[in-house]
């Protein structure tokens, strides 16, 4: 847990979000500022910063949130069809420095 990363407040519930769905290490839960029909946000619980900054011990926590995804298009999205994006660094647009993915499905979903 950072005191200063909103995503880690998410998860210790002392700022008020939109959950879909929780495990044991992932939380899902809904874009405040959604560009698709359905973009929600998968976070695992354990603070990393970015892709650049994994550590093999975290594949199990990567593995599950490729299976997160896959789980959310059959059971939530009524689609099979979505976008999986991760923004690394603030070159690529990233605004919150606390792995995440965002999970776009519906149709026209943007490129961002
Ligand atoms: P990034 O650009 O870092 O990949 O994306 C961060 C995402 O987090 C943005 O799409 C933004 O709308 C979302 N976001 C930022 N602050 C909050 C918040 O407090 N609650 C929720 N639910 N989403 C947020
Ligand atoms: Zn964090």
């Amino acid at each position: 847990m950072i005191n200063s990363c909103i995503f880690c407040k998410i998860i210790a519930r002392t700022v008020p979000s939109d959950i879909i769905k929780e495990t044991e290490d992932i939380i899902v839960i809904k874009d405040i500022n959604p560009k698709a029909p359905i973009h929600y946000l998968i976070i695992p619980k354990k603070h990393i910063q970015d892709i650049q900054s994994l550590d093999q011990v975290d594949s199990v926590i990567v593995a599950n949130i490729l299976l997160m995804a896959q789980q959310l298009s059959l059971v939530l999205s009524g689609s099979q069809a979505f976008r999986l994006i991760s923004n690394n660094g603030l070159d690529a647009g990233q605004i919150i420095f606390h792995i995440h993915f965002h999970f776009l499905a519906g149709k026209n979903i943007p490129y961002f």
